[in-house]
C-alpha cells in the first residue's frame, strides 16, 4: 500500500495548518464534497472545483486507500441568493419555465454528469439527493432540538447559534468572531421568528404558494440548505469522517453551519480535514452565475463564445486547471489556455515516445529521483503545478534520449513509462486526444466528397475505380456499405 510509504500532507482549513493526513480507519477514507444545485448549467468555475476534488480522489485511490466518495445533488432547500428567505432556486426556475421542479432537477443533473464525463471525472460512489433524504434531515433536527441547540417558531425550526457558542466556537472555520457577526448583521426585521439574526433555518414552514414541501412534526415545510449535507454525510460516512470539501465560497455560512449542526447533533466535530478549492476567475472576477460573468463548458468545447474565438478539447481545459494549485485563484484566458494546449501536446508526445526510445546499458539521469519528485509534489497538499513541472522534466529527458543526447536502460524505461502512465492518466485524469475525436468535422466532409466521387464512378460503370476507393478505405479501417439510399461509412 503506497499510502504507508507516503506522508500525504493536507492543508486543513479548520486549523489553518498543513497536516500529515491520518485517516480514521487504516486504509479507508471517507470523502464528502458539496455537489451542485441543479437549477442551471454548471459553469466552468463549478467544474474547476469538481475537477480539483476529482484529482484528490484519484490520488487517494492511487495511494491504495479504499475511498468512499459522496457528492450530493442539491435539489431542494437552496434559496435565492443563498439567503434565509426567498424562493427555492429550483422552484423558481420551474415556475419560469413552466416545468415540474423535478424536470428541472433531471435536466441539469444529466447535464452535470455529461459535462464532468467530458472532463474525464470519475463518478462518486454515492450521489445522494436532498429530496431523497427528508426523513434523515427531520431526524437530525429532532436530535439537535433534543440536545437543546434548536427551537421551533411558527412552524419553522432555527439553530440557536448563541446557545451553541456557549460551549463551542461558531466561526472557527471561517475565522469569524461571533461578536463581529452579530454587529455585522442587519436587525431582525422580517425575521422576527428568530431569537438572533445569526440563527439559521433547519426547517422552514412552507407558504401556501411554495410547491416543494413535505410533512414534518412542525407542519408542511422544507429543509434548510445547510442541513442536507450534514444529514447525508452522517448517514453515509458516519458522525465523524475524514475529508469534507467544497469551493472556498461555501466556507461561510454553509460549512460553518455544517460543523455546528454535526456537533450539536452528535456531540463531536463531524470532519477531521476541511479542504477548500479556490475560485476560477474570468477577467479577474469570480466566475459566477449571479453576475453573468460565466463561461459554459459547452461554449468552450464548441468555440461559440466571445472570450476565446475557437474550440478547445475538454482534456486541454482540464490540463490547464492542473497547472494551478487547487487552493490558488486561477484566471481564465485564451493565452493561458493556448500555452496549456502546447504543453499538453508536448507531454503526450513524450508519453508515447518513451515506449519506443532505444535503450542502453545504463541511464544517464536519476529516474528514481524524478519519480520520487512526482510523489513529493502530490504529497505536498496535492501540488499539481509542481507535478506538471516535473512531468515536463521527464518529457525533456525523453526527447534527449530520442535524439541520442541521454541514455536510458530497459528497466528504467519501463519504470518511467509506468510512472508517467500513473501520474498523467490515473492521477491527473488526462486522456489521449484521438485524431477522430478532434477532427471528426473535417473527416465527415472528406468522406462525403470521397463517397460522391465513388458514386460518380459507379454511375459511369467504372467499377474498377469504385472498388479501388472502397478497398483503399478498407485498408484505412473505414468500412463502406452500399445501402438503398446510398453508401454509408464507419470507422472499424
Ligand atoms: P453551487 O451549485 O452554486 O452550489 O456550486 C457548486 C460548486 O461550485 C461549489 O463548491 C462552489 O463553491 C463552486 N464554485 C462556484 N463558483 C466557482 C468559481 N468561480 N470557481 C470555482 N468554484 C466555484
Ligand atoms: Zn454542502
Amino acid at each position: 500500500m503506497k499510502y504507508k510509504e507516503n506522508k500525504l500532507k493536507i492543508s486543513n482549513s479548520l486549523t489553518g495548518e498543513k497536516e500529515v493526513f491520518e485517516s480514521i480507519l487504516d486504509g479507508f477514507v471517507g470523502l464528502y464534497v458539496c455537489g451542485p444545485t441543479v437549477y442551471s448549467h454548471v459553469h466552468l468555475g463549478n467544474c474547476r472545483t469538481f475537477i480539483s476534488f476529482d484529482v484528490i480522489y484519484r490520488y487517494l485511490l492511487h495511494l491504495g486507500y479504499k475511498v468512499r466518495y459522496v457528492r450530493n445533488i442539491t435539489d431542494a432547500g437552496h434559496l435565492e441568493n443563498d439567503a434565509e428567505e426567498g424562493e427555492d432556486k429550483i422552484a423558481k426556475k420551474a415556475r419560469l419555465e413552466q416545468l415540474e421542479p423535478m424536470e428541472i432537477v433531471q435536466l441539469y443533473t444529466l447535464d452535470f454528469h455529461k459535462v464532468l464525463n467530458q472532463f474525464n471525472n470519475l463518478p462518486p460512489n454515492i450521489e445522494p439527493t436532498a429530496t431523497g433524504h427528508i426523513i434523515e434531515q427531520i431526524e437530525m433536527i429532532l436530535e439537535i432540538i433534543d440536545n437543546g441547540f434548536a427551537y421551533e417558531s411558527n412552524g419553522s425550526v432555527y439553530f440557536d447559534v448563541e446557545k451553541y457558542n456557549e460551549s463551542n466556537n461558531y466561526g472557527e472555520l471561517s475565522k469569524r468572531k461571533i461578536e463581529d457577526l452579530v454587529s455585522g448583521t442587519r436587525s431582525l426585521e422580517g425575521q422576527e421568528e428568530k431569537k438572533s439574526p445569526l440563527d439559521f433555518a433547519l426547517w422552514k414552514d412552507a407558504k401556501p404558494e411554495h410547491i416543494m414541501k413535505w410533512p414534518s412534526p412542525w407542519g408542511l415545510g422544507f429543509p434548510g440548505w445547510h442541513l442536507e449535507c450534514s444529514a447525508m454525510s452522517t448517514k453515509y460516512l458516519g458522525e465523524q469522517f475524514d475529508i469534507h470539501g467544497g469551493g472556498m465560497d461555501l466556507k461561510f455560512p454553509h460549512h460553518e453551519c455544517e460543523i455546528a449542526q454535526g456537533t450539536a447533533a452528535n456531540g463531536q466535530k463531524p470532519v477531521n480535514y476541511w479542504m477548500h478549492a479556490n475560485m476560477l476567475t474570468l477577467n479577474g472576477k469570480k466566475m459566477s452565475k449571479s453576475t453573468g460573468n460565466t463561461l459554459l463548458p459547452e461554449e468552450l468545447f464548441s468555440g461559440e463564445n466571445e472570450v476565446l474565438g475557437r474550440a478547445y478539447h475538454p482534456i486541454v481545459v482540464r490540463f490547464f486547471m492542473m497547472q494551478a494549485h487547487y487552493a490558488s485563484v486561477l484566471d481564465f484566458s485564451a493565452e493561458a489556455l493556448n500555452a496549456s494546449e502546447k504543453g499538453f501536446t508536448r507531454l503526450m508526445e513524450a508519453v508515447k515516445m518513451i515506449k519506443e526510445v532505444k535503450t542502453n546499458e545504463s541511464t544517464s539521469f536519476d529516474v528514481d529521483g524524478l519519480i520520487q519528485k512526482f510523489y513529493d509534489a502530490m504529497n505536498d497538499d496535492f501540488n499539481t503545478p509542481i507535478l506538471v513541472a516535473h512531468l515536463f522534466d521527464a518529457a525533456k529527458f525523453i526527447q534527449a534520449v530520442q535524439s541520442g543526447k541521454e541514455t536510458i536502460s530497459a528497466a528504467d524505461r519501463e519504470k518511467l513509462s509506468e510512472a508517467l502512465n500513473a501520474f498523467v492518466f490515473d492521477i491527473l485524469g488526462l486522456t489521449e486526444i484521438s485524431e477522430d475525436n478532434s477532427d471528426n468535422g473535417s473527416l465527415d466532409t472528406v468522406m462525403e466528397l470521397v463517397l460522391q466521387m465513388r458514386q460518380q464512378a459507379r454511375e459511369n460503370k467504372d467499377w474498377t475505380t469504385a472498388d479501388a476507393i472502397r478497398d483503399k478505405l478498407n485498408e484505412a479501417n473505414i468500412v463502406v456499405k452500399d445501402e438503398k439510399d446510398g453508401a454509408t461509412w464507419k470507422i472499424q
